[in-house]
């Protein structure tokens, strides 16, 4: 690869983190992803969460009838774990293609998540059936203690809580979510090479610190859960998703959410960088001189965490700038702000 090409073709990437939500809203996202992605690991958080294979399998078939017409875009299902799951019912699952992988939410610690495991001992079977029958946890790493500061959460439950999964559980494979602090990437580093742990770094938290949600007033579209870090973890993320380390991989944790619920008094965490989410990153290697690695973190480091192949076709980005799209409409009443909205990006995927 030449150090500045202006064109660059890589294996069509993956999202390991989407929320792609139901009815109205599945529609009018959907075809943004389908667009960009071969698969998504698609997020259980809906009301009421997707908790059994059963409600799993219906979701997936309400995604795949949202598809465009002859799209290829596979999701795959994962279960929001309670303290009431069913190891039996989650293996069923894995073993009838259902399952990709299980979710896990601190009770409250972010969007629809009042539903989410309050002690660690009540999940500990269904823990131990997912190592057995190869069912990664997808965790959302950050205590809900009110007491913690916000912007400790993570680190708090990477020194607290993380430790515990892991050594009761140590062949559980486990991927450590949208990552957003140096913490993060170092415990990912230190323990990535056993093969079962691995992190997603969204899209977002390589590009905004926790200033830019401030700067010049506050700006809702800009808040998310866990909420972006100081400079210093920024620059950290960008260096660990640009290393070419397979244990890191792109996720976007892309979760539109209405104009309204976010433009509040208490206006909802979420980033909606779907629309544009292969651009997005792809400026990040640009920028940092890296456009080599982009492939590995794209499209091959989360296939391999999964054990499964990478996409057997290609996408073509050029560097000729794309404006990112401006409200998304929803339904007539509804309508979603995508990340960037109306800003150049250097990428365009062809
Ligand atoms: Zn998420």
């Amino acid at each position: 690869m030449t150090q500045h090409p202006q064109r660059l073709t890589i294996r069509r990437p993956d999202d390991w983190h989407l929320h792609l939500r139901t009815g109205a809203m599945l529609r009018a996202v959907l075809p943004h992803s389908a667009a960009q992605l071969g698969r998504a690991i698609v997020m259980p958080n809906l009301v009421p969460p997707v908790i059994t294979a059963a409600q799993a399998e219906t979701y997936r078939a309400e995604i795949l009838g949202a598809l465009p017409a002859g799209s290829r875009f596979q999701p795959l299902m994962t279960a929001y774990l309670t303290d009431g799951t069913d190891p039996d019912d989650l293996e069923a699952g894995k073993k009838a293609g259902i399952f990709t992988a299980v979710k896990m939410y601190p009770a409250h610690a972010t969007t629809n998540s009042a539903h989410g495991v309050t002690d660690l001992e009540k999940v500990a079977p269904c823990l131990d059936r997912m190592a057995k029958v190869g069912l990664p946890l997808l965790v959302h790493g950050e205590v809900t203690d009110q007491k913690v500061d916000i912007f400790d959460r993570e680190a708090v439950f990477i020194d607290t809580v993380l430790p515990k999964i892991r050594n009761r559980h140590p062949d559980l494979k486990i991927v450590l979510e949208h990552i957003t602090t140096a913490e993060g990437v170092a415990v990912v580093r230190k323990y990535g090479p056993t093969g079962k742990l691995a992190a997603t770094i969204t899209a977002h938290h390589l590009m905004i610190n926790r200033s830019s949600i401030f700067a010049g007033g506050i700006r809702p579209h800009l808040y998310c859960l866990p909420i972006a870090k100081r400079e210093t973890h920024r620059l950290a993320l960008r260096e660990a998703a640009t290393s070419g380390e397979p244990w890191f991989f792109f996720g976007t944790d892309s979760a539109p959410h209405p104009i309204g619920a976010k433009e509040s008094a208490c206006g909802c965490a979420g980033i909606y960088t779907a629309a544009t989410a292969v651009e997005l990153y792809t400026q990040v290697f640009d920028e940092e001189g890296k456009l080599d690695r982009l492939e590995a973190f794209t499209s091959l480091n989360g296939p391999a965490y999964y054990d499964l192949p990478p996409n057997d076709d290609t996408i073509t980005l050029e560097k000729s700038g794309l404006t990112v799209p401006d409200i998304l409409d929803i339904d007539g009443k509804t309508a979603v702000l995508p990340f960037r909205s109306g800003e150049r990006l250097d990428w365009r995927l062809v």
